[in-house]
This record gives structure tokens, C-alpha cells and sequence, in this order.
């Protein structure tokens, strides 16, 4: 079986019919990055940025958070690489950020609403990632979105941070900017969302939890966490369509994205790309590659 999937590197994510999945690995630090070419990878799909800030005593300043993409972006040699701005607040918490304790974290303040509210912090993150880019493939992604009017605040802030790097004479390169799905908000208004952005990714370890109204930190509640819920499965089907009818495409970077059991659903459903863990990369490749 080891064997079976080593061969299937450098091969193509694809079904008997012809189908191409775009399969991508995610990860939480450079550190990561051996497994991914190792696996094969078509690239990342999910670059939580979360450890920049994690690991750091104080705000990354915008060359240190440079120096991260740009390592990654090179290293991933023109393929793909989505980061996904800072998704801190609720279980991650950084001390200089100074965030009040909350009765309810995970519905408090969180990634992109602090990123709204505090906004220098949102922009030293967003010009590193465009200086990045001109070193790679790198994509961008927004967590936590609930609203339309969220998406084109973002795209405000994001065009005039552009446009003042352009100004001083910094290169940018082609960068897709999409969105999380990954409140039931997000999926119910994906018709709306999809005129708004290049891509979705839906995340469906927050979608599950408040879709379910179950934390997902919450180990006593196991048995009624049910990610294979129909309510969610539904949800997926409807993102992919509504992306689908604005011609923009979508993807899975929750933990279900990597669910063997469900993978032949979502190519069915028309899912355009998984993002999963570098170790499960293989595996789906080959439940793919075996389908018609
Ligand atoms: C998700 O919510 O499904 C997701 C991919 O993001 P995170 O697990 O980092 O919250
Ligand atoms: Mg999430």
C-alpha cells in the first residue's frame, strides 16, 4: 500500500473522466514545508499565519512576516501558496495583543475583526504578504467572514495598500484573494460572497461548530460533533454551487476536506480543490485517481 502511494507522486489529481482536483497541503509553519514537497503537494492551501504571532513576543514587524512568505513562496517554486491573514482571538491567544478575556471566545473578537478594527496591524501583514508575492505564487485568504460589507472593507484597506507600495515603487505580483466560508452566514449568502472575491475555501471545523452550536474545543461533546452532518454537507453543496455560477472556484481546508469517506461525495458535489494535511495528500490522490 506504501508503495501503491509513493508511485502516485508526480502524478495528477485527476478521475478516470477526467476531472482535475487541485490537491493542496496545509500547514502552521515553514517547518512544514519538507512534508509537503515530500507528499507531493500541488500546493498550499492553507498557510495559517497565526504562528508568526504566536511565536513572537510582539507585533512581527512587516520584513520579519517578508523574510516567512517569501521562504515559502520560494521554496514552493511558482505553485500555489494560500496564506490566510491572522486568524488570532478565541483559542489563540498572543499577551501584546491585549485581548479582554470573553465569555465566548470563539464568537468574540477574532481574525478578521480585529483586523478591521485594528487596522495598522491588518496592513504591516498585508504589505508583507504583496512584497511577498513577487517571489511566488502567494494567494490570500480572509477568515471569519459573515457579511458582504465585511469583504469590501477588506478590499478597500487591501487596494490602498497596494496602491501605496506601487507608489514607492514595489513590485507586486498576480495575487488571488479569496474568503474562508466558515459561518453559517458565509455559506447561506455565498451567492452574494462569490461576486466579491476569486475564490472559497470553506473551513469546516468552524463550520461544523456553529453550524451545530457545539465547541469545537469541547472534548465532552464528541459525540454529538458531527462533521458528516447533513446540514453541513448541504452547506458545501451550495457554497460549490454559488461559486460555481460567479465562475469562481472552491475548495475544502477543514479537517473533512481529508475525510476518505467523503471524498468521492465532493468530487461529485464539483469541488474544485482539497487542502489537507501533507501526510493525507497521497491517499486522497489515490481515492480520486481510482474514481470514473
Ligand atoms: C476551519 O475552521 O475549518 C479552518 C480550516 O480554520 P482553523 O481550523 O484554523 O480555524
Ligand atoms: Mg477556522
Amino acid at each position: 500500500q506504501k508503495k501503491l502511494l509513493q508511485s502516485l507522486k508526480g502524478k495528477d489529481t485527476v478521475t478516470k473522466s477526467g476531472k482535475q482536483i487541485k490537491l493542496y497541503a496545509n500547514i502552521g509553519n515553514p517547518s512544514d514545508l519538507a512534508a509537503v514537497v515530500q507528499n507531493d503537494a500541488a500546493g498550499i492551501g492553507l498557510f495559517r499565519s497565526e504562528f508568526l504571532y504566536l511565536e513572537a513576543s510582539d507585533y512581527p514587524t512587516e520584513d520579519e512576516q517578508l523574510k516567512a512568505y517569501k521562504q515559502v513562496a520560494e521554496t514552493m517554486a511558482g505553485k500555489k501558496v494560500i496564506i490566510r491573514t491572522l486568524d488570532i482571538g478565541a483559542d489563540k491567544q498572543a499577551d501584546y495583543f491585549n485581548l479582554e478575556k470573553e465569555e465566548n471566545p470563539a464568537m468574540g473578537y477574532r481574525a478578521i475583526r480585529i483586523c478591521l478594527t485594528r487596522e495598522e496591524v491588518f496592513k504591516t501583514q498585508l504589505r508583507a504578504l504583496y512584497r511577498a508575492s513577487a517571489y511566488g505564487n502567494i494567494a490570500i485568504m480572509y477568515p471569519m467572514i459573515t457579511s458582504v460589507d465585511e469583504v469590501r472593507r477588506i478590499k478597500e484597506i487591501s487596494k490602498q495598500v497596494r496602491e501605496e507600495l506601487v507608489a514607492t515603487g514595489v513590485e507586486i505580483g498576480e495575487v488571488e484573494e479569496g474568503i474562508m466560508i466558515e459561518t453559517p452566514a458565509a455559506a447561506i449568502i455565498s451567492d452574494l460572497l462569490a461576486k466579491e472575491v476569486d475564490f472559497f475555501s470553506i473551513g469546516t471545523n468552524d463550520l461544523t461548530q456553529y453550524t451545530l452550536a457545539i465547541d469545537r474545543q469541547n472534548s465532552k461533546l464528541d459525540e454529538f460533533y458531527n462533521p458528516h452532518h447533513e446540514a453541513i454537507l448541504r452547506m458545501i453543496k451550495m457554497v460549490i454551487d454559488n461559486a460555481h455560477k460567479e465562475g469562481i472556484w472552491a475548495g475544502i481546508c477543514g479537517e473533512l476536506g481529508a475525510d476518505t469517506e467523503l471524498t468521492e461525495r465532493f468530487v461529485e458535489m464539483g469541488i474544485d480543490e482539497l487542502s489537507v494535511s501533507p501526510a493525507c495528500v497521497l491517499p486522497i490522490r489515490k481515492i480520486v485517481r481510482d474514481m470514473d
